[in-house]
């Protein structure tokens, strides 16, 4: 049986996988698709301290040398639900089922895509899903933001501080953010709001992000100019597979306390999947720190 069993190899996973390795427990990473998790889409990752530009593959494979040279077990293959026994967890998976004492769930949460011609093959080459990130790369450029909510309106506020200008197209009639920030974009003369438009497609020559197609209310279409395009509409979190053994959030985020601890005892969240303020690589790997002592001391207790 294992100590602790990790539910996805992102940046929280690993570093929950290394810290557990470390006091000598017994630990099982499974990952379902791509060993690093959402990180490795970010050609240049610029804030994560201690590595002033590292690409986020780099730092991906940096986090998995370290969990593997601590003996930590990894198998590709995918969580499809947790059983609670108590003391015992049945963890079953595409390959089988896997016993251990803990579980961390590290599952993460994928951006909503636009799903729209040119989306993918752009995303990290003029195709962003997040302006702290990749806000710094724009600096100068004009800049599209879709999505009228309050991630798409802060995103808006601090590209406007450093593009030269940034469009927002909002598919609903009016904006859906706070009315605060609303007001500081409309104070911003680089700002242009366009509401009820329909972005049709992301467009490019010779692979270069240069614009992108749009429906307006009255049914034009036209085409905007930019350089980079944040898409803001959302996130998607990927726990239901544990919804029967961890309770999940009106948007489906596991609920946990500071630790990363869930109702459930022997049970905890780590990283992008649970209910957070603020997904990073930085708050991942400090949530995976923290479920793995959290995890150490329980199973020392039982
Ligand atoms: C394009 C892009 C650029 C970014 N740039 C930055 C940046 O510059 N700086 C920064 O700090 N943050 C950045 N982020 C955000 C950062 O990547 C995330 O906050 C971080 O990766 C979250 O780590 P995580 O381990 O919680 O989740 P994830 O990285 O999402 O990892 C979760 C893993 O779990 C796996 N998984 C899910 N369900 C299952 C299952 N049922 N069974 C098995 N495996 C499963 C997934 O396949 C995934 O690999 C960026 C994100 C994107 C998309």
């Amino acid at each position: 049986m294992y100590d602790v069993v990790i539910i996805g190899a992102g940046p929280a996973g690993l570093t929950a996988a290394i810290y557990a390795a470390r006091a000598e427990k017994r630990v099982l990473v499974l990952e379902k698709e791509n060993f690093g998790g959402q990180i490795t889409y970010s050609p240049k990752v610029e804030n994560y301290p201690g590595l002033m530009t590292v690409s986020g593959n780099e730092l991906a494979e940096k986090m998995l040398e370290q969990a593997m040279s601590h003996g930590v077990d990894i198998e590709l293959c995918e969580a499809l639900g947790v059983r609670d026994f108590g003391e015992k967890k049945v963890v079953q998976t595409t390959d089988g089922d896997f016993e251990t004492k803990t579980v961390i769930i590290a599952a993460g949460s994928k951006h909503r895509r636009l799903g729209v011609p040119g989306e993918e093959e752009l995303i990290g080459d003029g195709v962003s899903y997040c302006a702290v990130c990749d806000g710094a790369f724009y600096r100068g450029k004009d800049v599209a933001v879709i999505g009228g909510g309050n991630t798409a309106l802060q995103d808006a506020v601090l590209l406007s501080e450093t593009c030269r200008s940034v469009t927002i197209l909002q598919n609903k009639p009016t904006l859906t953010g706070e009315h605060r920030l609303e007001a500081i974009l409309r104070s911003r003369e680089n700002v242009k709001i366009m509401c009820g438009c329909t972005v049709n497609e992301i467009l490019s020559t010779g692979g270069k992000l240069d614009g992108v197609k749009i429906t307006d209310d009255s049914g034009r279409k036209s085409d905007i100019k930019v350089d980079g395009v944040f898409v803001a509409i959302g996130q998607v979190p990927e726990n239901e597979p544990f919804a029967r053994v961890v309770s999940l959030d009106g948007r489906g985020y596991i609920v946990s306390d500071e630790s990363c601890t869930t109702l459930t005892p022997g049970i905890y969240a780590a990283g992008d999947c649970r209910t957070k303020e603020v997904r990073q690589v930085t708050t991942a790997t400090a949530d995976g720190a923290a479920a793995a002592l959290a995890a150490i001391r329980y199973i020392d207790a039982i």
